[in-house]
């Protein structure tokens, strides 16, 4: 996510491939992934949704398996659960309309053509957790349907609808993570993005009236139109999460990026082509930079969105609020950024927020080094990071007396400012601080042997550390440790 825009004027906050030169194959790489096959059926008057997963879960744990667990992300929106999905200084920006929740019920799970029982659990109910039948061994594969409706909520958020878009994302049954002899449960929170996920395949089918247009994850395989509805199937192969927007006001450009279709989903943009031409750029510069987009398709899509822009793989939202087109083109090659980091290279970004957000934050200045002819550049965004950081600390020492300045999971910060500070300006600072340790070389190196280890799976704090090691020959754990508790002092 972004969570704030830079401008050359001022520093707004909204609390505020490999070697051989071909590109990965996905249809090889996603041959032993789970499938999640979804349909939904949006009442685009109602704003209801009927859908079905049919998901095909491959178990690639070495473990025997008796359940599965699920995430629940529409839980959270539901009433009672506001404070976990916005903090209460932007409620009123979120909600402008008053305040709207969301209804989400599971209508009925089968396994193997199976009814079975299931149990709620975590924050919310926020977590599904289905019996199996039979237990499943490593590499066997089990089949699940699960039946499920919602509402969504008048809310400019991933999962709600505005006055100009309808934002489905985190909107099915979503398999958490198995690591270390268990699923992750954690619940959702306002501060961030409170996702982790693995690898899978997706075929989605939508159904929506005909005049809507539907921007997804992945590639376009199908549209068909009968009578007043629309049809539209997406495919997409290993990718860690999937995204739809949909509209009666989007227009359509596209281009392309090497071999890449851009497409920018838009409404009330005089300079689109503009807009369009930044997320080109910047999918041309960090495959440069870091390696290959391996995915034939990216979409930006202008949405009714509370934050700067929100990232799913293959399509990044941007919020229509932005009116500076300098900071417009900012968000997008800040979401741009984290197609690999977040996307391709994922991580807990819950517990460690700052490996994706950090790094994408600061690839934006690496962006900017790389396209002279934008309004922005790598020394001025560094200083306004620099003063605004300081101003932070200074402001908060005033008024608090003293602060943790670690760089901490998303449900320790005790407000959305200082997860932000913390997370993306005091990230930038360090990878600013590395950059001029280890010099511009080695930086790109480590981070090239960073994507190259870790695409396609899900990275640690300790795998980011040693590829920078490897690449600068140079020991970086007390570098690194000193950022993340600390102990730095930043003046
Ligand atoms: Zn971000």
């Amino acid at each position: 996510m972004k969570k704030f825009c830079v401008s050359l004027f001022a520093i707004l906050m909204v609390f505020c491939c490999c070697a051989c030169g071909k590109k990965d194959n996905l249809d090889e790489i996603g041959q032993n992934l789970s499938l999640y096959n979804i349909s939904v059926d949006v009442d685009v008057e109602t704003k209801s949704v009927m859908g079905n997963l049919n998901l095909n879960y491959v178990n690639n744990s070495d473990d025997v398996l008796k359940n599965i667990k699920f995430h629940l992300y529409p839980q959270f929106f539901e009433e009672g659960n506001t404070d976990k999905v916005v903090a209460s200084t932007i409620l009123n920006d979120a909600y402008p309309n008053g305040m709207s929740y969301a209804k989400f019920d599971v209508d009925g799970v089968q396994v193997s053509g199976q009814d079975v029982s299931v149990i709620y659990s975590g924050d919310c109910d926020g977590i599904l957790d289905v019996s199996l039948p039979a237990s499943i061994l490593p590499s066997d594969s089990v089949d699940i349907s699960i039946d499920f409706s919602f509402i969504l909520p008048n809310c400019e958020h991933r999962f709600g609808y505005g006055d100009n878009t309808i934002n489905l994302a985190n909107f099915y049954p979503i398999i958490c993570v198995y690591e270390n002899g268990e699923f992750d449960t954690s619940g959702y929170n306002s501060n961030g993005d409170p996702f982790y996920s693995d690898m899978a395949n997706y075929v989605v089918n939508v159904g929506v009236n005909r005049d809507y247009v539907v921007a997804g994850s992945g590639v376009r395989a199908n549209e068909s139109i009968v009578d007043d509805r629309k049809q539209v199937t997406f495919n997409a192969n290993v990718v860690r999460d999937f995204a739809l927007v949909i509209s009666n006001k989007f227009e359509i450009k596209s281009t392309k990026a090497d071999d890449v279709t851009i497409e920018y989903y838009y409404f009330d943009d005089a300079n689109a082509d503009q807009s369009l031409r930044a997320g080109a750029d910047a999918i041309k510069t960090f495959s440069n930079l870091f390696g290959d987009y391996p995915y034939s398709t990216f979409s930006i899509v202008k949405t009714d969105f509370i934050y700067g822009g929100m990232e799913y793989p293959n399509l990044v939202m941007i919020s229509a609020d932005i009116e500076n087109q300098d900071d417009y083109m900012n968000v997008i090659i800040h979401e741009t950024a984290h197609q690999w980091w977040y996307g391709l290279v994922g991580n807990d970004e819950y517990r460690y927020p700052w490996l994706d957000e950090a790094l994408t934050e600061y690839s934006t200045l690496l962006f900017y080094d790389n396209n002279e002819g934008y309004n922005l550049s790598h020394s001025e965004m560094l200083n306004a990071y620099k003063s605004n950081y300081t101003l932070f600390i200074t402001v908060y020492q005033d008024v608090l007396g003293d602060i943790d300045t670690s760089m901490r999971a998303i449900d320790e910060y005790d407000t959305e400012p200082e997860y932000t500070y913390c997370t993306y300006v005091k990230g930038v600072l360090m990878y600013e601080s590395l950059y001029q340790l280890i010099g511009k070389d080695k930086f790109v190196d480590g981070l090239k042997e960073y994507f190259n280890l870790n695409k396609y799976s899900n990275a640690t704090p300790d795998a980011l550390i040693s590829a920078f090691e490897s690449a600068s020959k140079t020991e970086l754990d007390s570098f690194f440790d000193s950022w993340i508790s600390g102990k730095v002092v930043i003046r």
